[in-house]
């Protein structure tokens, strides 16, 4: 398998001072005061291809030293931050598309952003075709004015992985702009520009985060799309407080280390749960039989802590509430990356447009926090009792 994050060492020295404090104090900012007009005009003439200090919303101390370790976790050329990980993909999507364009985007994108592209965007004059979640019909998706690919890979709910350096090359060929989601890799367990996209953007309100305070996405854009990502986010206005920079540094300093135990306690309780007669399938690449185990070992260096569950036919939607408010350990809760354990009914049925999804058991996802493992799986054997077959 290979190994695509960074190296820890380089995580740790990234984005902070050489000497002095080991960390960037928080700089809370707005004004920037020039002692002359030289300053101010050297700083104007700069702020959009160096980092330098001019204003609040063009960065402080703090978002800087965040972006340079942003670039450093995912091996991009520059990086932006947001107020949310949405916000970065609205951005991204507005700044790139315009009426009359065309989008491709995967049946197990996260249903925020198919409904932010069949709303606003949709508004705003812009197509979208749903692709297979395996990637596999984008080619004949292709439209003339297909301008971007929108990858999510492992996708949301289903983690279904696509052959992103296929996908890259096809796109490339046509002068289309590939974008991913990372969130479920976050730079450690997969790293879509080393794989050909032009723009990885991810929600560091997750793992990078990682500790369910904060909110924040980030994109990091190859040298050739920077200059529209840049001027679309400083048009939007986008930006992110000194605060929430200093905490999502702060978390990535120990993301290589958290993220390996999530992985560590997800595919234990994955392998308690293949034992349990009451589940039809896991949703996990990381298991030997699941359809995206090829790409997975290709292109992945890891697990991370998320695993969905399909109960069999046997069980319905009200046994999977029955089970959430059973488990003690696991907070019913939307977001996943934090070190706490999280339990999510869903139901891919009411959102997927494609494939057959009729007749199957009810479904849930699974965030497994840091909690000792034989404390989590007591948990859920706890649960899973209280489960009552229907029939
Ligand atoms: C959570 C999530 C987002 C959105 O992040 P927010 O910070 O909550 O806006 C985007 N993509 C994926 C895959 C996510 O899981």
């Amino acid at each position: 398998m290979p190994k695509p994050g960074p190296s820890q060492t380089r995580l740790l020295h990234a984005g902070r001072p050489k000497t002095g404090w080991v960390n960037t104090p928080v700089s809370r900012a707005s004004t920037y005061v020039f002692e002359t007009m030289e300053a101010l005009h050297d700083a104007r003439a700069r702020r959009d291809t160096e980092r330098v200090a001019s204003y609040g919303a063009r960065g402080t101390d703090s978002t800087m030293a965040l972006e340079e370790l942003v670039e450093a976790l995912e091996g991009g050329y520059r990086c932006h931050l947001f107020p949310t990980g949405q916000a970065a993909i609205a951005v991204v999507l507005m700044g790139f598309l315009g009426s009359g364009d065309h989008i491709l985007l995967s049946d197990a994108v996260y249903e925020p952003v198919r409904r932010f592209v069949s709303h606003e965007m949709a508004r705003l004059g812009v197509e979208h075709t749903i692709y297979r979640p395996d990637g596999s019909d984008i080619a004949e998706k292709i439209r003339d004015n297909t301008r971007l690919i929108y990858v999510e890979s492992p996708g949301s709910m289903t983690y279904d992985i696509v052959d992103l350096p296929a996908i890259a090359h096809l796109a490339h060929e046509r002068d289309i702009l590939v974008v991913a989601d990372n969130t479920w890799g976050s730079g450690i367990l997969y790293r879509p520009l080393d794989l050909g996209a032009d723009i990885s953007i991810t929600a560091a309100t997750k793992y990078l985060g990682g500790h369910a305070d904060v909110m924040m996405g980030v994109a990091v854009a190859n040298e050739a799309s920077w200059p529209r990502l840049h001027a679309a986010t400083v048009n939007f206005g986008q930006t992110a407080s000194a605060d929430d920079a200093f905490l999502v540094a702060r978390g990535i300093r120990s993301l290589p280390l958290r993220i390996k135990a999530h992985g560590e306690r997800a595919l234990a309780v994955a392998e308690w749960l293949s034992a349990r007669p009451e589940v039809a399938r896991i949703y996990c690449p990381a298991l030997p039989d699941d359809p995206n185990h090829e790409l997975w070992k290709r292109d992945c260096a890891g697990m991370n802590g998320l695993l969905s569950v399909e109960l069999t036919n046997d069980y319905s939607a009200k046994d999977v509430e029955t089970l959430a408010e059973t488990l003690e350990l696991f907070g019913i809760g939307a977001s996943w990356g934090g070190f706490e354990s999280l339990i999510m009914p869903s139901a891919p049925q009411k959102i997927r447009t494609l494939g057959n999804w009729n007749g199957r058991g009810p479904f849930f996802r699974l965030h497994t926090g840091l909690e000792e493992l034989t404390d989590i799986i007591a948990d859920l054997e706890k649960g899973f009792d209280a489960l009552r077959p229907q029939r």
